[in-house]
């Protein structure tokens, strides 16, 4: 997987992407992550890349050349037209199931990052394929929305983590939230690791893990837990003593 990020501050984004598994990943080959600086494309003689707004009002808007000219030499050197995604909070949020399906359908992305008011309209009809939010807020630049879809997209990479193990059982895999998570010691300030994880009974702790991911989804995200359908008979089991606990008001997360 090669992904290039447009952006006025390559790098920040380089720096943060170049760190831990990633970096490990890009030092092996198994990725590549390559940041460019938009304002290297500009024809203005005072390098500006952004301009006013037509029809008034606050603010800067990014010209189309600089991003076109970026987007042009990406493509000209990847010897085709690279899927192109144009961070925006007016874009469609961003989901585990997006960087399943990126990560699936493309070997090569661009992730182009506004600042300002945003870019110019006719740059995305031109170049962009499809425009991605990381929430429903604004933040001031895309680069922290590219740098999590990269991340997203790029821990799923065949190689990066240890094994697919790593992402199959995490949140937003499978619909359902993880469960929680304890590493050493056994106690902290006062707090017991729940004694099932301590026994070393591997079915046990399976069914624990997994009643507690349904129990958090189920209290945490209800619009989640809406769209899940159980057949499995230890699920049923499960969801039927989580349903008793609930009634008897005895249904918060339970550790033990
Ligand atoms: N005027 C724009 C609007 O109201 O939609 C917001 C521009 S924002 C201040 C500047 C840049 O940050 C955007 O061009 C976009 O690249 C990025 N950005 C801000 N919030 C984002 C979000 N939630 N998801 C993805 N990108 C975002």
């Amino acid at each position: 997987m090669r992904i290039d990020i447009m952006t006025l501050f390559p790098e920040t984004v380089g720096d943060v992407l170049s760190e831990s598994i990633l970096g490990r990943a890009q030092e092996r080959g198994i990725i590549k992550i390559v940041c460019h600086q938009i304002r290297d494309y500009t024809t203005h003689r005072q390098k500006q890349v952004d301009d006013y707004p037509y029809g008034g009002g606050r603010g800067c808007v990014m010209m189309a050349q600089p991003l076109h000219a970026c987007w042009e030499h990406i493509c000209r050197e990847a010897g085709r037209r690279v899927h192109t995604i144009y961070m925006s909070p007016a874009g469609k949020v961003f989901t585990q199931a997006d960087a399943v399906r990126l990560k699936n359908e493309y070997d090569h992305l661009i992730l182009v990052c506004g600042h300002y008011e945003g870019v110019d309209e006719r740059f995305i009809e031109e170049c962009v394929d499809e425009e991605i939010s990381i929430g429903d807020f604004v933040l001031t630049g895309g680069e922290i929305p590219a740098m999590a879809v990269a991340d997203a997209v790029c821990r799923l990479v065949p190689g990066v983590l240890a094994d697919e193990e790593c992402f199959e059982n995490e949140s937003h895999w499978a619909g359902l939230l993880e469960y929680p998570q304890y590493t050493r010691p056994e106690v902290w300030n006062g707090r017991r690791v729940p004694e099932v994880l301590l026994s070393g009974h591997h079915e046990n702790i399976r069914r624990w893990r997994r009643k507690q991911s349904i129990l958090r989804t189920r209290l945490r995200r209800p619009d989640m837990y809406e769209k899940l359908t159980f057949t499995d008979k230890t699920d049923l089991k499960i969801l039927q003593e989580i349903e008793q606990e609930l009634a008897s008001g005895d249904g918060s997360e339970k550790k033990e």
